[in-house]
């Protein structure tokens, strides 16, 4: 009999006694998620959580079944970042487990809230090492690539169990939560009444973190004596979705702004304010930088060294929710911890209606690198050539984003991320999804269907062809559930180029081609969807147009030349080069 039949029915006591409601482990999780307001899951079904996802679907929850469980990871991991909630990724013991641990790993990294529920085999034998099936001590792996792992033994614990992880994954710096469900848990049968009582609803999940008022004063001092002021914007300032506060404080103090990649569009990237287009000048120049939401790590060259000005020279507020990530790379002049919301709610109030904007030479200054930057970039954007370069593809990409501002752009790959991320302008908050803080490729199709799933709004995804391997086979997760998800490969042949030989002269390929000329378009004809080929710009734009129209899945495989690329995309000092020079083997 499966678990699941003796859960729907009611049986006599030992005495005979009238009839009492049972529950069970599965219906226990089930209903501690939906009395916390959580309604999809994304997973892999199999041993032994096959009926978790059965009965979570008969109960209304929305179940999205993958091909991997690291994309159905990634894809819990974006629903977190795009709804606040943590997203809930439920996968199989051992094998299973650690295929959505990468993702478990890169959402804690990139502060998304989700939560791991991982079926597990049975401690008695895991614990004495006796060979179980997929035996492994996966608690204990998890524990140090996420926020806080918990192990639910007893039934009567699973409504503890899923608010302890609920709370972790959003409350503070949100993160990545590890849930451990050995197999027998889920067959744990109990009084239905009882069971119900013992779930817990979470009351305020994520509290407001108010910033002190002396801390509020100290930043707002600082950042009104600097002469060449700028405000960064990290994608903790998407998250937080204060938008229109955000929005305020740029605008009432009439400070430049560079967005990070995901906080591209909190601001429209057309906004006057904006200096993304000045980036370098503005890292060096800037006397008094505000951080809000952004980490001084690799991504900003660790807020010192070239891209920036001399030592000392620099002074930064920084506000973020965590207190430890102060000073974590150089010293921080003014940390504001709190909220995002809260913080900068505080900042309004203190800088009052009398902010005097920036000095005019500083904007006059970045306006002009601006303005040289942006003509030198439009003539390359426009040019329809065949074979395309990245240019000519991304002007297209750029044209049909800003006629379409709702649609969520997805984005990975080498070259593909790091043009794109500067072409393609973003003109909605929380609408560009990428690699992040870790630059990891994989995330594509899973982050396209999760965005599909939870906006109910278009997808483009914008893949390098090698990118887009490590995810490619979910193009048939995205037709069997037939979402609105328009993929684009740029197709090169190969990873950042395709036009490598083996330098041993050998029979076999270059380490970084692909097969030359491929047709992932036909991927997705393989499974009902709508595949193109398209070798213009011209094309590319037209095909994109009609796939968003249509919201049938769509793959389109765009050519361009295998010469175009550059190693390492924008990141090539990254890439450690040999100088050695051995001598060839004697033949
Ligand atoms: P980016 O890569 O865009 O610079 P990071 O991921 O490096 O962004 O930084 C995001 C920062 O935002 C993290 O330090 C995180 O602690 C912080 N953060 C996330 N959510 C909030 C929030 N609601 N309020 C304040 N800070 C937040
Ligand atoms: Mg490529």
């Amino acid at each position: 009999m499966a678990a699941s039949d003796i859960t729907t029915s009611s049986r006599p006591d030992a005495a005979g006694a009238p009839e009492r409601e049972l529950t069970d482990g599965f219906h226990l999780v089930i209903d501690a998620l939906k009395l916390n307001g959580i309604d999809t899951i994304y997973g892999v079904p199999g041993i032994p959580i096959t009926d978790l996802g059965r009965l979570a679907q008969a109960e209304g929850m929305r179940v999205i079944s993958f091909r991997h469980e690291q994309n159905a990871g990634n894809a819990a991991a974006i629903a977190g970042f795009l709804t606040k909630k943590p997203g809930i990724c439920l996968t199989v013991s051992a094998p299973g487990f650690l295929n959505g641990l990468t993702a478990l790993a890169n959402a804690t990294t990139n502060c998304f809230p989700m939560i791991l529920i991982s079926g597990s085999s049975e401690r008695e034998i895991v614990d004495l090492q006796q060979g179980d099936y997929e035996e492994m001590d996966q608690l204990a792996i998890a524990k140090p690539l996420c926020k806080a792992a918990f192990r639910v033994l007893h039934a009567a614990d699973i409504g503890i169990g899923v608010a302890r992880a609920i709370r972790a994954a959003v409350s503070g710096r949100p993160g990545g939560v590890y849930l451990d469900l050995p197999a027998k848990l889920f067959a744990q049968v109990m009084d239905a009444e009882a069971g119900a009582r013992s779930l817990v609803e979470v009351i305020d999940p994520a509290p407001a973190q108010i910033p002190a008022p002396a801390a509020v004063r100290r930043a707002l001092d600082l950042l009104k004596g600097a002469k060449r002021p700028l405000i960064i914007l990290g994608k903790g300032a998407a998250y937080a979705q204060a938008d229109e506060a955000i929005r305020a404080l740029v605008e009432r103090s009439g400070i430049p702004y560079v967005p990070m990649s995901m906080a591209k569009g909190l601001l429209p990237d057309t906004h006057p304010q904006s200096a993304g287009a000045a980036r370098s000048l503005v890292l060096k120049e800037a006397d008094v930088v505000l951080l809000l939401g952004a980490r001084l790590n690799w991504l900003l060259s660790h807020g010192k060294g070239k891209s920036w000005g001399e030592p000392g020279s620099t002074r930064f507020i920084q506000v973020d929710i965590e207190p430890r990530e102060m000073d974590s790379n150089v010293e921080i002049a003014a940390p504001l911890v709190g909220d995002i919301g809260s913080c900068v709610e505080a900042l309004l109030d203190g800088m009052g209606s009398g902010w005097a904007a920036p000095p005019s030479a500083w904007l006059e200054a970045i306006a002009a690198r601006k303005e040289a930057n942006l003509s030198k970039m439009a003539g390359k954007l426009r040019k329809n050539a065949a074979p395309m370069d990245f240019h000519g593809a991304l002007g297209a990409l750029r044209d049909v984003m800003a006629e379409r501002p709702e649609t969520i752009l997805v984005n990975e790959g080498a070259n593909t991320l790091d043009l794109a991320r500067g072409i393609i302008d973003m003109h909605r908050p929380r609408k560009r999804l990428d690699v992040g803080t870790w630059g990891v490729m994989g995330i594509g199709m899973g982050f396209a269907v999760a965005a599909a799933i939870e906006t109910g709004h278009p997808v483009l995804a914008v893949e390098g062809d090698s990118a887009f391997g490590f995810s490619g086979m979910e193009v048939e997760t995205i037709c069997r559930y037939q979402l609105p998800v328009c993929v684009v490969v740029f197709n090169n042949n190969g990873i950042y180029r395709g036009t490598d030989v083996n330098p041993s002269g050998g029979s076999d390929v270059a380490t970084t081609v692909f097969v030359a000329g491929s047709r992932y378009d036909r991927m997705m004809e393989a499974f009902g969807g709508v595949g193109v080929n398209v070798t213009t710009p011209d094309e590319l734009g037209r095909a994109v147009r009609a796939a968003l129209d249509s919201g049938r899945p769509t793959l389109i495989n765009a050519e361009i030349d295998p010469a175009a690329g550059t190693e390492s995309g924008n990141i090539g000092s990254l890439n450690p080069q040999s100088s050695v020079q051995r001598k060839k083997p004697a033949a």
